[in-house]
């Protein structure tokens, strides 16, 4: 199921990453130990009263060649506009209400999003006087927060989860492959597509996906269904923020997250750099079935080793990610895209793979005898029970207890 979005927007220096950190709480300490995953993000998830949601950091997203502050706020409530289901609308008890907060509610007004006003560094309650002058603002009551001192931020989540849209499920059925094509601009997404529908000689028609926005395009190949997700996101062009890594990053993630299979698309012309990674991590973390394209086959030098080199490239820079098979394909000429959609489907079968319970209790006993559980404090750790809980991905819990 989709997850709902939820935006942070505001003027710079208001508190909002400081708030974006406190509400992604822990994940963020998680996710930061693993390799190949951006430290400076500005997207993450969250979950609160037993719902979860993803959440955006505007504030993070840079205009290239953009230093006015107005400009770069505008373009954030823009993006806000367009990707969230629920705006938090930043502003900052110490310095009041600006011109600027003024022109970002206009946007968001017209909008017709639900926006929720926070008023952050109230950092006692007797400053609670300085929300009332927010009202005007024209969201209903604003939220006390503060950053600093953490307070005020489970009412806030209240407030916005209380507006968060009912989110539907996917309405594919089971046995429909779902794949997102991410990777930076130019890599060759929009060809992949064209060229994985070409071939199949099937006139598609884009059917409107449940996420606002998403267009999705079915096909079917051998008696497989597949549905290429959010290839809107792909020809959406022009915008200024498209060509910011940042933009483009979070644009993948929202397609990762609706997808089965993620094929992560590389530039086999230019070869592998810190946004690939960036890329491949978010797919990792989403804990989705990848398979790393290299596409531009075509047009790179070849030898007898070439490949053999690209493939340790991809190994050396993508460790932990070792699972995610690699096709080397050409989506111009179409050169070796036949050998892609088996690769998916074999993907596709492993995420969801189930093992029996005594298999594994098997292997794990087995593992065990062959390199013992470690000692702590004198104390062995001794493995119970070992079982599959869930599947997309194969998930597995270990029941252990320490023994005397
Ligand atoms: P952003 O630019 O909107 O993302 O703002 P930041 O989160 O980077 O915060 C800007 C500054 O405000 C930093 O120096 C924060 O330490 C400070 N700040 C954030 N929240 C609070 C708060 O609740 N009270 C006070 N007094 N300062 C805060
Ligand atoms: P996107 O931004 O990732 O969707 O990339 P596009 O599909 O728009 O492709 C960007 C550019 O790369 C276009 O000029 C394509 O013609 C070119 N391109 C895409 N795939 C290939 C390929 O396999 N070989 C070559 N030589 N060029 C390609």
């Amino acid at each position: 199921m989709a997850r709902p979005v939820i935006a942070i927007v505001g003027r710079p220096n208001v508190g909002k990453s400081t708030i974006f950190n406190r509400i992604i709480g822990d994940r963020l300490a998680i996710v930061e130990d693993k390799p190949g995953v951006t430290r400076d993000r500005i997207y993450g998830s969250g979950e609160w009263s037993g719902k979860t949601f993803s959440i955006i950091d505007t504030g993070g997203i840079e205009i290239d060649g953009e230093d006015e502050i107005m400009k770069s706020v505008r373009m954030q409530a823009e993006l806000a506009i367009e990707e969230a289901d629920v705006i938090i609308f930043m502003v900052d008890a110490k310095s009041g209400l600006t011109n600027a907060d003024d022109e970002v509610a206009q946007m968001l007004y017209r909008s017709r999003k639900p926006v929720v006003v926070a008023v952050n560094k109230v950092d006692n309650i007797g400053r609670m006087d300085d929300i009332y002058e927010f009202y005007s603002l024209g969201f209903g009551q604003p939220i006390a927060i503060s950053g600093s001192h953490g307070t005020g931020i489970g009412d806030l989540l209240d407030a916005v989860i209380e507006k968060l849209p009912e989110m539907k499920e996917d309405e594919y059925d089971e046995d429909v492959i779902r794949v997102a094509l991410i990777g930076r601009p130019n890599v060759g997404k929009s060809s992949l597509v064209n060229a994985l529908l070409g071939e199949e000689r099937v006139i598609v028609s884009d059917v409107a996906g449940t996420t606002r926005d998403a267009i999705d395009t079915p096909f079917e190949r051998d008696g497989q269904r597949y549905v290429l997700i959010d290839t809107a996101g792909m020809r959406k062009r022009g915008k200024v923020y498209e060509t910011t890594e940042k933009y483009s990053v979070m644009r993948a993630m929202k397609a990762i997250e609706r997808a089965d299979v993620v094929l992560i698309l590389i530039n086999g012309e230019e070869g592998i750099i810190e946004q690939d990674k960036h890329i491949a991590g978010y797919a990792h973390e989403a804990g989705k079935a990848s398979v790393f394209v290299v596409n531009k086959w075509d047009v790179v030098e070849k030898d007898d080793k070439t490949m053999q080199n690209f493939v340790q490239s991809i190994r050396d820079n993508f460790q932990f990610m070792t699972y995610a098979p690699i096709v080397f394909l050409s989506a111009k000429t179409k050169s070796r895209l036949h050998k892609l959609l088996p690769v998916v489907n074999h993907v596709s079968e492993q995420h969801a793979m189930r093992i029996q319970t005594h298999l594994l209790n098997d292997v794990v006993a087995d593992a065990v005898a062959m390199n013992q559980p470690p000692y702590d404090k004198g104390k062995r750790l001794r493995i119970n029970y070992v079982t599959q809980v869930a599947v997309r991905p194969p998930t597995i819990v270990i029941l252990s207890m320490i023994r005397n």
